[in-house]
């Protein structure tokens, strides 16, 4: 028989550890959550920097809200939060985060260093970072721009077991920059910049309308893209769909220029799948790919995205009604662009 081993409450360290397992699982997973809350904080522009595909270095600096001194030792606490502070917050959640456990995850498995400023005079601000097993912040004064910036340094430094799955630098960027391609097409009116290594590989400005709109999709996706793509716009029961869906004429070999928000958050959902493939099953060759940038705006409480801690998963409380939304309009919008393009424009 086993002698029983006493039961211990572990270190805050270590409960983050086993945490950040779910959610960080490479850079681009801390660029994801970072630049999040730097949306959440109502930033007009957002700068992302790398070293080394992102294993040395990831900096996230935005000109949001920032955090007051007196909330900066609870910001990289775990399961602390300024988004909710109620189940009815929770089912009608609007932010893209809520759980207050990215800062904590990524900070308990790398060097993290957090500075933010409410302040519009740019030698007021404040520097945290957390120490120790119990991750006692430490906070101390450091003059910063009205805004947030949060460094993470060498990712996995304290955890050899992940650190080993980070692939080489290329491959890391490739999804880092996959990642900053997604979160740039879930706000045109935010300004963003992406650099690595000291090269500047991305600059979009903040635009709203069409054509701003178009010139950062031609930015991202390419030209091809925009020039076989068509625009829609179209709304019914309290749904609305808008965006760009390619020519079937323009399907690919991979599914790889696939892209769909739901209230700005992107998503893999195969409701949604399905419903889009059902809508070019007829007009595309079999094993091609449509190519798509799509948003579903729907209200905040008709969906649930507590499903999943990444909230790359979404659960709709009328599936089947958005499924036939989704399904009649892009048939609908591909219909409509064959029968244009066909010579007198057949009915
Ligand atoms: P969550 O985003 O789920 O609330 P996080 O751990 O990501 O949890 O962040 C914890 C808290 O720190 C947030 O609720 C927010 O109040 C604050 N915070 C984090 N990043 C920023 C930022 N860039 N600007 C302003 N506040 C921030
Ligand atoms: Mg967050």
């Amino acid at each position: 028989m086993t002698e029983p081993r006493p039961i211990r409450v572990l270190d805050p360290r270590l409960t983050n550890q086993i945490a950040a397992g779910e959610v960080v699982e490479r850079p681009a997973s801390v660029v994801k959550e970072l630049v999040e809350n730097a949306i959440d904080a109502g930033s007009t522009r957002i700068e992302v920097e790398l070293e080394a595909g992102g294993a040395r270095l990831i900096r996230v600096r935005d000109d949001g809200s920032g955090i007051g001194e007196a909330d900066l030792p609870l910001a990289l606490s775990r399961h602390a939060t300024s988004k909710i502070g109620s189940l009815d917050d929770l089912e009608g959640v609007a932010s893209l985060g809520f759980r207050g456990e990215a800062l904590a995850s990524v900070s308990s498995v790398s060097r993290l260093e957090l500075m933010s400023n409410i302040e519009e005079d740019p030698t007021a601000g404040w520097r945290v970072v957390v120490e120790g097993p119990r991750m006692e912040p430490r906070v101390t004064p450091a003059p910063h721009p009205r805004g947030t910036s949060v460094s993470v340094r060498d990712l996995f430094f304290n955890t050899p077991a992940r650190r080993k799955f980070l692939r080489t630098e290329k491959t890391e960027f490739g999804h880092v920059e996959e990642a900053f391609r997604r979160q740039a097409l879930s706000r045109f009116d935010i300004g963003w910049v992406l650099r690595h290594n000291q090269k500047t590989l991305h600059q979009l400005r903040p635009g709203d309308d069409l054509i701003a709109r178009e010139r950062r999709l031609q930015a991202l996706l390419g030209r091809a893209f925009l020039e076989h793509a068509l625009h829609l716009d179209l709304a019914s029961g309290g749904l609305r769909l808008w965006g760009w869906v390619g020519l079937p004429t323009h399907s690919r070999a991979q599914a790889d220029q696939q892209y769909f928000f739901v209230n700005g958050r992107v998503v893999r959902d195969r409701l949604v799948a399905h419903a889009i493939r059902q809508a070019y099953r007829d007009v595309l060759f079999h094993g091609r790919h449509p190519v798509f940038v799509l948003y579903l705006e729907v209200d905040p409480g008709a969906v649930d995205v507590n499903v999943h801690p990444t909230k790359h998963e979404v659960r709709f409380r009328d599936g089947r009604l958005v499924h036939d939304f989704l399904f009649s309009s892009l048939h609908r919008a591909l219909g409509e662009a064959r029968a244009g393009a066909a010579p007198g424009g057949e009915g």
